[in-house]
């Protein structure tokens, strides 16, 4: 959510963004909303003070005996609250449709960010690691997971539907492995962890900017009136919602969770192996700082520095993008993201998204702390994927592969892997 003041003061702005982000949005008609509301309002006001003025007046009369315009005066009342019914009924539709329209309205984005339509326009910032050039045929993450049984996505189809799986054996572990590994350097880091509830409610979605937009990503629980979460940035940051917080130095959270998405509208795409899955599981960071545009900034390298580091300790090479606003969320102000290197699909694909939020967040949240000048503000909201499994197992599984049918398992990884340096075949 922006302020309506901003909004007012920029509104060629808004609608230039709304225009890149892809968001429906009359600003035009989200104005004239606010006139009409606040019109209504100060009508509303007038009206209420006229009546308790005249039911003032209408008392004192009557206490002292003198019943001269008592009837008229009450009529006069009976007239403002006939009025005040009509308005009440007014201010109600204009309130709803105003919230409705604030609720559309994107982000700002940073004047570094690139205009773009899609992911095709992400530019890329920086490149660590060269891909293996393979002197014998590789293997996709699929039949290396056959010759490992390492996962099993006829039975994950039989028992849940298209885009399920189960993990077995080192499968299973490797994927807890990752996880683990990339938890323990956030609390390396300073990151507090938490284990977060996985259903919330819509009103926790709404305010965390993943309703109304996005909403038919998210899978509900009709009969609980909640949903399930998509990233555990969700209830990270609601933990604050509705606080004052003491941002001094910057809170940072971090949890490891499952993540339900409904892919819809990704029919046909990533159909092949465990690239674009309806559960999977994500060690996520969220940061919560002072609303300084410079500080905010110098935290998104930092927590996508965290990202790189991961994974140069899995050996893995990547490239760095900048996302484009058509590629962006209603939500973001920057974006980065991270692509690791997957061999079977010949390209970089996502590992990991990286982003300022700026107030936005904090505003729908209503998660505020007092400046070194005793006002209140709302803070900056930042979030990236630490890892996500089993994503992640694409490129670990394909890069790591040896001709025989071996996996190398990079050094960091083994003290959760119960010391083993490769794995093999178990067909
Ligand atoms: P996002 O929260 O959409 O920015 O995604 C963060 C990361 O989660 C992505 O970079 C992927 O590694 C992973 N991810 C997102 N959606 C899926 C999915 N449907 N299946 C598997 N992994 C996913």
């Amino acid at each position: 959510m922006l302020d309506i003041r901003w909004i007012r003061e920029n509104a060629e702005r808004v609608r230039e963004v709304a225009k890149w982000k892809k968001i429906e949005l009359s600003v035009d008609e989200l104005l004239d909303c606010d006139v009409t509301k606040r019109k209504i309002s100060t009508e509303v006001d007038q009206l209420r003070a006229s009546r308790n003025q005249l039911s003032q007046q209408i008392g004192r009369n009557v206490s002292r005996g003198q019943f001269m315009r008592v009837s008229e005066m009450k009529e006069e009342v009976a007239g403002i609250n006939a009025q005040l019914v009509v308005l009440e009924q007014d201010l109600a539709e204009a309130d709803r449709r105003y919230a409705a329209l604030m609720r559309l309205v994107p982000n700002d984005v940073s004047p570094d960010t690139p205009i773009g339509q899609s992911d095709d326009d992400n530019v890329e910032m920086k490149r660590v690691g060269e891909p293996q050039q393979a002197e014998f045929p590789l293997r996709d993450h699929v039949e290396l997971g056959r010759l490992h049984r390492l996962f099993d996505i006829a039975r994950g189809v039989k028992t849940a539907g298209t885009r399920n799986y189960y993990l077995t054996g080192d499968g299973a572990l490797l994927h807890r492995a990752v996880q683990q590994l990339a938890l323990d350097r956030l609390v390396e880091a300073g990151f507090e962890p938490l284990d977060v509830p996985l259903m919330v409610r819509p009103e926790t979605l709404e305010h965390t900017g993943f309703f109304p937009l996005g909403e038919d990503q998210v899978y509900r629980i009709e009969s609980e009136n909640k949903a399930l979460i998509g990233t555990s940035e969700v209830p990270l940051v609601s933990f604050y919602a509705n606080e004052t917080i003491d941002v001094s130095q910057p809170i940072k959270l971090a949890a490891a969770s499952t993540c339900f998405r409904s892919e819809v509208g990704s029919t046909g795409r990533d159909v092949q192996g465990l690239y674009r899955v309806h559960q999977f599981a994500k060690v996520e960071q969220v940061v919560l700082c002072e609303a300084d545009a410079e500080l905010s900034d110098q935290l998104l390298h930092e927590i996508t520095g965290h990202a790189e580091a991961l994974l140069q300790l899995l050996e893995l090479p990547y490239r760095v993008m900048a996302v484009c606003t058509g590629d962006m969320s209603q939500k973001t102000y920057k974006q980065y993201d991270i692509e690791t290197w997957m061999p079977s699909r010949g390209a970089y694909g996502e590992t990991h998204s990286s982003s300022n939020l700026h107030d936005f967040q904090a505003r729908r949240s209503n998660i505020r702390y007092r400046d070194a000048e005793g006002h209140m503000r709302f803070c900056h909201t930042l979030n990236n994927t630490a890892v996500a499994s089993p994503r992640i197992l694409i490129p670990l599984l394909e890069n790591h592969q040896a001709e025989d049918g071996s996996i190398y398992i990079p050094v960091a990884l083994r003290p959760y892997m119960g010391g083993r340096e490769r794995l093999y075949p178990k067909t």
